[in-house]
């Protein structure tokens, strides 16, 4: 199974071009879709979902147990074997967790009440909330709440999952807790988790996809995209006040305070004087990949 997108556009009608001929192909496996606030992760995500449509393009969903389902056409099909948790997850606060996922779980259409019971008892064991099941909603922490979104989305073993920056506002524990039960999804489903936050992806996909100003600017697999650049990356060490100038002769990818004092990572094929050669990771790849696209000015 596999998910192709092709060609796939969306301009608001504020004018904003949220997408710009999109292309991707997304294996089965975790797929980490990264880039800024505004990039177009939602957008891409809400299309996907079936939840708004797009000015063109196509979406394909492969290889399916029913063969290939065209999203943007067929919605009820794909509907049907989607998992959605959207980045704004609103809960009913005075229903109880076990009586909520016993009602999507209707919705979806498992109308066997004994069964319906033992997919939510299944679903509340596995996301550690069994002990919970009888509380209302609105009494769950954050990371609790995350926890039930991923239940609900797990309803009636979806092959296609879609999580849209689900550990905005959870502390580190619960980030931990909730990448652990991200990563037990089933190999035979095709997840894609939607981040701004490098370190998702680096502990989590296998593949992913970097997306800036509505287009995709770089896709592959994590290590692939930090092999590319390794060697390219140096570091020093400034004084805060020198930051313009060196922003002004170089490809500043980030800057980070380190015990008061600031440094820098560059993007530079040759040696710099002054600076040292680091060791490549995936933020350097994101910042570099996001600076230069930002600074080729294209700018919808
Ligand atoms: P991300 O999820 O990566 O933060 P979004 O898809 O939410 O990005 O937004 C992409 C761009 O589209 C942004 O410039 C945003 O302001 C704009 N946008 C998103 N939704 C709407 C909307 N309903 N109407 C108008 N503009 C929108």
């Amino acid at each position: 199974m596999k998910l192709t997108i092709q060609g796939l556009n969306k301009t608001y009608s504020n004018g904003v071009r949220a997408l710009q001929d999109v292309a991707l192909t997304i294996p089965q496996g975790m797929f980490g879709l990264l880039g800024p606030n505004g990039a177009g992760k939602s957008s891409l995500m809400r299309t996907i979902a079936t939840l708004q449509e797009a000015d063109g393009g196509q979406i394909l969903l492969e290889d399916t147990p029913i063969g290939t389902i065209d999203v943007l056409r067929q919605k009820d099909a794909i509907r049907r074997v989607l998992g959605y948790l959207p980045q704004e997850f609103g809960v009913y606060p005075k229903v109880s967790a076990e009586t909520m996922l016993d009602h999507i779980a209707s919705l979806k259409g498992i109308s066997n009440s004994r069964e319906r019971k033992l997919i939510v008892d299944a679903l509340l064991e596995k996301v550690n909330l069994a002990h919970v099941k009888k509380k209302n909603l609105g009494t769950f922490s954050g990371g609790m709440k995350q926890r039930f979104g991923i239940a609900q989305a797990l309803i009636g073993s979806p092959s296609l999952i879609i999580v849209d920056e689900p550990t905005a506002g959870l502390d580190p524990a619960e980030r931990n807790r909730f990448h652990n039960l991200l990563s037990e999804i089933g190999e035979n489903t095709v997840v894609i988790l939607s981040t701004h936050i490098v370190e998702d992806v680096t502990n989590l996909c296998s593949d992913m996809a970097i997306i800036s100003l509505g287009n995709v600017i770089a896709h592959g697999h994590p290590a692939d995209l930090v092999a590319s650049i390794q060697g390219k990356i140096w570091r020093k060490i400034i004084e805060k006040p020198e930051l313009d100038n060196y922003k002004a002769n170089h490809q500043v990818i980030s800057t980070q305070l380190k015990g008061g004092k600031t440094q820098i990572h560059i993007y530079s094929d040759s040696p710099q004087l002054g600076f040292e050669p680091v060791e490549a990771d995936l933020e350097d790849v994101y910042f570099s990949k996001i600076t230069s696209h930002q600074e080729l000015g294209v700018v919808s």
